[in-house]
């Protein structure tokens, strides 16, 4: 065993050991953790803190998966039939000289197996990519190393680390507690408990106690629902019991998207389509050779045409071209910090309608710098930057020395007591290590002399009420040094304490929403001792926490009580009453310059955007009058208002309400479900622990991706790597695009296939004999002449409007607006054009013979058109409204190179002897390839016309 080696029995049994015999074992120290040097040792024996990936699905189960699907099924089955002709043909002789048998059958079967192969490769990527992603956002956890508390990376933390956890955390490795407060862990994950169970560090069990009931250890995976806790880090990576048990861990989801389902879908209506066209053809055909008393004759015709068809209904390309718009999408999003972490949320985010932001750090730059102070009826400015300890108090414009005001004094003794952030020097430049709010008011006790660290020592916090969303205040309870060792008086030398004690060896001091602190204040401070609150002082402090807030700064009030005792845990009702209200502090939140821009966008497109924050509607208001979310006429709601209404109450005001202010994290899922109940589609940023019922309950959850907790990303669809509200808005603008494109290439590819599908219907109809086209040819255009430009056509740029039009109802069939139609006339043109030059080309051009004319070659003239036709059709369709001579031919260069290199490939089957041969194509004349190219042309023409017609109808194009 080397130095460190855990000891092989107690890995098991941490909860049936002392914590400082853990901490023996694990060679480390409570109060200092490891040093550097340790961490890189144990790095090295333990490995990384890491859980081997466990798939999804097995690849075994992905390419199953892709033979599911009734369009490839189809695929199969025609080529055993065609395979079983062909066979027929050998065996009597019938084969061509140089023909290779079972060509068709090869063909199709390659490309069935090909598909299965694309699809196999971009599903397994983009689960790789999705876990990959997951990761990205995994947070960091807090341990306290050399002595001082740091942020690292999860995958870091190594037995014996000293981690420090709070609510909202997602525990990052199994450990034993050394100390906690109100420590509440949810431990579903392993023990399929919802319950959060209480956990205390002083216990110790006996060895045999199971999972559930260890209450002095907690586990990777679990959720940390309330309170916080030191942990002694026991086991890391596969060591941990979640490592153990690694099947359990939530899999990287990868559900269909409405899109796949919606293709689905289509692969069944396409299908049977096609089958019932198929027996009308065939039947029709046979039953018309009857009456003219030539039998079963045609029969082979027959089938050979139905194959045709069978094969040109199916899109082989569409699923490949999906699967790589929306894996296309997804980067573009994270790219600009917006981390998708359900795939359907890439096309659905397009339809939002509504979004409900978070101020502080979504809104605002969550960078607090406080501007005033309020105590004992005097305001005072102050003044510096950033998170630098250093600037100036004002009263009535004279900087004044804190030491000439004690009151003032002891306002910033409880700012820096009651608080949890620390301050950091870091190349010269001050920063914060937790909260904004906290950390400035550090920043403003250390620039009043009042240092964290020493006060922190002065008077050690023994307990605490920690802060939630729903409390809007926290306590932190401290022991007066010197009072509470047997000796009776004060002995404490710090004359700004003894000013707030008499006998008592406890000070308590409160911190919070102004109204709530000072309703629970019986005393006021004035400066060097405390009287009974009266109903004017009540009245001159709302009235300046009022004002504060009306300029947008966010206001937190300050009390203390004196106490003989210790609180006991889960009193915090009853303690935190009676208590010596000491002042206001206000804080400026600037809200984030790109936010305005943002806000416009989001009008203009039709998307209203909502304010719900936990702050005063004074604050909430002037912050959303200036970023344009609050209008003329719309109202703010609070929390206590909320409260009060009725369901029905709320649904019938909530298109009306831009703010929500003094809200809970509970009121925001009755939010969402009203405005999903009027219709609204939502999305809803949240960062707390209680706001992931309300994320799951959006119809797009955000979640932040700096200050977010672990739970809330677990519950989100997307995550906001920069917190940024502008960032919502331009994934919403790229759902849109990726919408828009997926429509664009849908109509692409299916307005060809049904074309194709007609024109070679008609070929018996018409009385031409045989089939235009070969199956290997029909998916020769399906895949590549159609699928290359439909690749290009996802990437195609955003339309000028797109974020200038309403959203679209997500639950809109992929058909809706007009796109369904527009499928069927496109394919009909395409037809028509085909059939005219099929039935012209089958007469005269059978008639000119010459060397190198095969008088079968109208098929392959009504094989070019079709292809090039498309061409053509690609070029247009790139706008549904500007006419293509108005676009920049290089603004999409992929589809200008598709167009060029797939035209080049189709020449080359024509005038490539073995391609010839191969795909049973003929020799054209330049003549008869220039009328084909001239009919080509008439389909571009008609897309052009149709857009120039519904312009000028005023219609709204599809
Ligand atoms: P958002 O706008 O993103 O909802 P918020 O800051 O308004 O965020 P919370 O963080 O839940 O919402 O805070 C709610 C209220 O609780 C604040 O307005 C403030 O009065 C009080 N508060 C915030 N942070 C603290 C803190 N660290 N200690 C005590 N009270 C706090």
């Amino acid at each position: 065993m080397s130095a460190h080696s855990l000891p092989e029995k107690a890995a098991a049994v941490w909860h049936s050991l002392e914590v400082d015999k853990s901490l023996e074992l694990l060679k480390t120290n409570a109060d200092s953790g490891l040093t550097s040097q340790e961490v890189q040792q144990r790095l090295q024996e333990y490995g990384p803190n890491e859980l081997e990936e466990t798939a999804g699905r097995s690849a075994w189960e992905i390419l199953v998966d892709q033979f599911k699907n009734i369009m490839l099924l189809m695929l199969i089955a025609v080529a055993i039939i065609s395979g079983a002709l062909d066979l027929i043909s050998w065996q009597q002789g019938e084969l061509k000289p140089g023909e290779v048998p079972f060509k068709d059958t090869i063909a199709i079967l390659a490309i069935v197996i090909l598909n299965g192969i694309l699809g196999y490769v971009q599903e397994s990527r983009a689960e790789k990519a999705l876990a990959a992603l997951k990761k990205l956002s995994s947070p960091n956890v807090r341990v306290i190393r050399d002595g001082k508390p740091v942020e690292i990376a999860g995958k870091d933390l190594v037995p014996g680390d000293v981690m420090l956890v709070e609510a909202g955390v997602q525990v990052a490795a199994d450990g034993r507690l050394i100390e906690q407060s109100n420590l509440q862990i949810r431990e579903s994950a392993l023990t399929g408990e919802a319950e959060a169970v209480n956990k205390r560090a002083e216990l110790v069990l006996p060895e045999e106690t199971s999972l559930g009931d260890r209450l002095n250890v907690v586990y990777q995976g679990t959720e940390v629902v309330q309170g916080r806790g030191k942990i002694l880090v026991t086991n890391t990576g596969m060591k941990t019991e979640l490592g153990k048990i690694a099947s359990m861990l939530q899999a990287v989801e990868s559900e269909p998207t409405p899109l796949q389902q919606r293709m689905t879908q289509l692969g069944n209506v396409l299908v049977t389509g096609s089958l019932i066209l198929v027996a009308i053809v065939v039947g029709g055909g046979v039953i018309q050779n009857m009456m003219q008393g030539k039998g079963f004759s045609n029969l082979q015709d027959l089938v050979e045409v139905s194959l045709s068809m069978a094969v040109a209904v199916v899109p082989e390309g569409l699923p490949a071209v999906i699967t790589v718009t929306l894996a296309l999408g997804t980067q573009r999003m994270v790219r600009r910090n917006a981390l998708i972490r359900k795939l359907p949320a890439v096309e659905t985010l397009g339809s939002v309608t509504t979004i409900c932001s978070d101020k502080t750090g979504t809104l605002t730059q969550n960078k607090m710098v406080v501007q005033s102070a309020y105590t004992n009826n005097k305001t005072f400015r102050v003044t510096g930057e950033g998170y630098t300890p250093k600037g100036e108090f004002q009263l009535e414009g004279q900087t004044i020395s804190i030491n000439q005001s004690p009151e003032i004094q002891t306002l910033l003794v409880a700012c820096a007591l009651c608080n949890d952030s620390f301050l950091q020097q870091e190349q010269g430049e001050w920063k914060i290590l937790g909260d904004p709010t906290e950390g400035a008011l550090v920043t403003l006790a250390g620039k009043g002399g009042i240092e964290k660290d020493q006060w922190d020592s002065k008077l050690p916090r023994v307990s605490e009420f920690p802060f939630s969303s729903e409390r809007k205040r926290m306590s932190v309870i401290c022991r007066v040094e010197g009072v509470n060792d047997g000796v009776s008086s004060l002995t404490s030398p710090d004359p700004v304490i003894s000013n707030l004690l008499q006998s008592e060896k406890y000070l308590m001091f409160t911190k919070g929403s102004p109204e709530l602190i000072l309703a629970r204040c019986t005393h006021f401070h004035a400066g060097t001792g405390s009287t009974p609150v009266n109903d004017q002082q009540r009245r001159d402090i709302l009235a300046e926490n009022d004002q504060m807030a009306s300029k947008g700064l966010r206001v937190l009030g300050f009390a203390y009580k004196p106490l003989t005792e210790i609180p006991p845990e889960g009193s915090d009702e009853t303690s935190e009453q009676g208590l010596v209200w000491l002042g206001l502090i206000g804080m400026l939140d600037a809200p984030r310059p790109e936010v305005r821009a943002a806000v416009q966008e989001c009008r203009d497109a039709g998307i209203r955007p909502v304010m719900i924050t936990g702050d005063h509607q004074l604050t909430a208001r002037a912050i959303a009058t200036d970023l344009g979310i609050a209008q003329e006429g719309d109202r703010v709601i609070t929390g206590q208002e909320l409260q009060r209404m009725s369901d029905q109450d709320l649904e019938q005001n909530v298109d009306l309400v831009s703010i929500y202010a003094r809200v809970a994290p509970e009121h925001k899922l009755r939010i969402v479900q009203a405005l999903q109940r009027r219709g609204r589609f939502v999305a809803m940023t949240g960062d707390g622990v209680n706001d992931a019922p309300a994320l799951k309950q959006a119809d797009i959850g955000i979640a932040m991706g700096i200050t977010g907790t672990d739970v809330s990303k677990e519950a989100s669809d997307m995550v906001l790597l920069d917190d940024n509200f502008a960032t919502i808005v331009t994934a919403t603008k790229e759902g849109r695009v990726v919408y828009t494109n997926i429509r664009r290439f849908i109509k692409y590819i299916l307005g060809s296939n049904i074309g194709e599908v007609i024109t070679i219907a008609a070929a018996p109809i018409l009385g031409l004999g045989g089939v235009p086209l070969s199956p290997l040819q029909i998916l020769w255009m399906n895949l590549v002449t159609d699928g290359l430009p439909a690749l290009a056509l996802a990437v195609e740029p955003p339309e000028p409007d797109v974020m200038k039009r309403p959203p679209f109802s997500p639950r809109e069939s992929i058909f809706a607006r007009g796109l369904g139609s527009y499928m069927i006339r496109i394919g009909i043109i395409f037809a028509i054009i085909s059939i005219i030059l099929m039935e012209w080309a089958y007469h005269h051009v059978q008639a000119v013979t010459g060397p190198g004319l095969d008088p079968e070659r109208w098929k392959t003239m009504v094989f070019t058109t079709l292809c090039v036709a498309q061409m053509g059709h690609a070029i247009a369709i790139r706008s549904n409204t500007r006419l293509t001579i108005e676009m920049n031919p290089f603004s999409n260069l992929f589809v200008l190179g598709a167009v060029v290199v797939t035209t080049i490939l189709q020449l080359m089957l024509i005038y490539v002897a073995p391609l010839r041969n191969f795909f049973g194509t003929h020799w054209l004349s330049p003549t008869e390839l220039g009328i084909c190219i001239g009919f080509s042309a008439l389909m571009f023409v008609w897309i052009e016309l149709e857009k120039l017609f519904l312009r000028l109808m005023g219609k709204k194009p599809v």
